[in-house]
């Protein structure tokens, strides 16, 4: 006979509501659940949430959700085997350390991936301080980089050549396919295998916890692309994912600010300048996913991009994105001088401090962008349209206090009445000054009601996915509603908490999200697959008329294409009878 999954026998042995006991002892009761004041954050009113059905957790009031195993976990701060050890001693069940069968598939495959990161990172280093090396570590002294900061930033170097990397690799036992998952290798015409950076300076990019996570890799001539980066693995989320980081959050931690930059280079110019609280996007623009990921360590932000007008252009986009994730954010620029790099060079550490925790309220910067001559001697035109564009970036700020200082400043600068401005702004319809292409998801922090109901009819009842294979996952308008619906969809049989597990690692507000749920008690429930198929059909049709608004928005730059689409959704939206929402 098979032996049991030891996991497996240990979540039929030890029940949730007896382990949590243990540690919380005012668990009750309450309807279908018990509750207590919760054991991971501070609060009077108990929003932490078991329940004995599903065998998991969730809190209410700070979001952390999970089963018997992360419940352990998180409140003994052990390491997942280390929790699955001490619950199988208690369950009775026969454990062995560092058995395979106990780790998850996706948590072994991180394992084997991480060590591996870890791996390449060391030989790139390797290389870099070889003959081979040899231009790279010139080109990086030559930046005026110290042997410190190199090793710090763990900074290597690529070679050309017929994969040397991917060959030594595979000599410590990695198997190719491991490779190609990983992003360092790729097959070439004749399925040969070549290394994915070749002849680049290689910048390791870490996560928060100080894993290597993906590559970034710079040529030193004139070829393109300029920079490279790892692709997409299930350690390393492109689009939430910051370079410098984890070297930064001591700093971050410390002074509760955080700088952001344009590039890795500008990134290590900062730290190797004392100013350890800089950190930049990986080649890409800023996202609200950023701006969450942030959010949690700091909510004070300067944007300190280059000094030419793409980066003051860019600065301003990301000034607003930061805004709308309810974050005070300040732009500054490195003039004369065009980088931090620079800037450092030219004025000094202390400057560069100075800029980095300085810097202007967005709408002056933006004033300054628009308008650099000077707004008092516009024609009244001019005005008119500069404070428009100006009220856009005042409609994102939360903040009423800093929103009418803000109009203060606007109306000293253009030589307008106050009140006119405050009134335009008034004027415009609530969310006329959002931009289009970042519809709910940056405004609102939840997923709307509709797709929470939605995603816990089908957590209810996951044979309803079926129902609604039809419903594209762009259809929903949260991204956290996307990434449970992706999630249920690749794991149809999946319990909450094993979801949870899935998407833990990319998205640990999805998981909570699904925590969340699942605890939750459903109202009334008398047609699951009917409401759920009427839910799938109200989402497609906010879909539409989020997307018709979109288009509505930028009539002017339409492309016939996009042309055609804005009239059948017109047509479509006045062919369909009203329903009510
Ligand atoms: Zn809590």
């Amino acid at each position: 006979m098979r032996p049991e999954d030891p996991i497996n026998e240990i979540r039929t042995r030890v029940d949730i509501v007896d382990l949590v006991r243990d540690y919380v002892p005012s668990l009750k009761r309450a309807g279908r659940n018990y509750k207590a004041c919760c054991p991971f954050h501070s609060e009077r009113t108990p929003s932490f949430t078991v329940s004995q059905d599903k065998q998991i957790f969730y809190c209410f009031g700070c979001n952390k959700g999970g089963d018997i195993f992360t419940f352990l976990r998180d409140i003994e701060g052990l390491s997942f085997p280390e929790a699955a050890e001490r619950l199988a001693q208690r369950a009775g069940v026969e454990w062995k350390r560092d058995r395979d069968g106990a780790l998850s598939a996706r948590e072994k495959e991180r394992t084997e991936l991480k060590k591996l990161m870890t791996a390449a990172a060391a030989l790139y280093s390797k290389f870099l301080f070889s003959s081979e090396g040899k231009t790279a570590l010139a080109y990086l002294r030559d930046r005026q980089l110290s042997d410190e900061t190199i090793e710090r930033f763990m900074l290597g170097w690529a070679p050309g050549g017929d994969a040397p990397v991917a060959r030594e690799l595979k000599s410590r036992g990695f198997s190719a396919d491991l490779l190609f998952m990983a992003g360092l290798a790729s097959t070439r015409d004749g399925g040969r295998i070549s290394d994915y950076f070749r002849e680049r300076v290689i910048f390791p990019i870490r996560n928060p916890a100080g894993d290597v996570i993906a590559f970034g890799g710079r040529v030193l001539d004139s070829s393109e692309p300029k920079y490279l980066n790892s692709p997409e693995t299930v350690l390393f989320p492109k689009r939430r994912t910051l370079y410098g980081l984890y070297e930064a959050l001591p700093e971050i931690r410390k002074k509760g600010r955080v700088a952001v930059v344009e590039g890795y280079m500008d990134v290590i110019a900062c730290h190797q300048a004392g100013a350890s609280f800089a950190v930049a996007p990986l080649g890409t623009a800023l996202t609200s996913d950023h701006a969450h990921q942030l959010s949690r360590y700091s909510a004070e932000i300067t944007i300190a991009f280059d000094s030419d007008n793409a980066g003051r252009n860019a600065a301003v986009r990301a000034a607003e994105i930061f805004m709308d994730a309810g974050l005070y954010v300040k732009a500054a620029d490195f003039s004369p001088a065009k980088d931090p790099d620079e800037l450092a060079i030219k004025s000094g550490a202390a400057e560069l401090e100075k800029r980095l925790t300085s810097g202007m309220d967005p709408v002056e910067f933006k004033l300054r962008l628009l308008a650099p001559g000077g707004a008092d001697k516009l024609s009244s035109q001019d005005k008119a349209r500069l404070a428009a564009k100006l009220l856009d970036t005042v409609a994102r700020q939360r903040d009423e206090i800093v929103k009418s200082e803000w109009l203060r400043i606007i109306a000293a600068k253009l030589a307008v009445p106050e009140e006119a401005l405050a009134r335009q702004l008034a004027k415009a319809a609530p969310g006329e000054y959002v931009r289009p292409e970042r519809p709910a998801e940056a405004r609102a922090d939840a997923p709307p009601a509709i797709e929470l109901g939605f995603l816990q009819l089908l957590l209810r009842n996951p044979g309803l996915c079926d129902h609604v294979r039809e419903l594209p996952e762009e259809h929903l308008s949260h991204r956290d509603a996307r990434a449970v619906l992706a999630a249920m969809r690749a794991a149809p049989a999946a319990s909450p908490a094993g979801l949870a597990e899935a998407l833990a690692g990319d998205s640990p507000e999805a998981a909570a999200l699904v925590m969340k749920l699942s605890v939750q008690e459903l109202e009334s429930e008398s047609d699951p697959a009917s409401d759920v198929i009427q839910a799938a059909k109200m989402i497609t049709r906010f879909a539409r008329e989020r997307r018709w608004k979109e288009l509505k928005s930028s009539m002017a730059s339409l492309d016939p294409d996009q042309l055609r689409e804005f009239q059948e959704i017109t047509a479509e939206i006045k062919s369909s009878p009203k329903k009510k929402r």
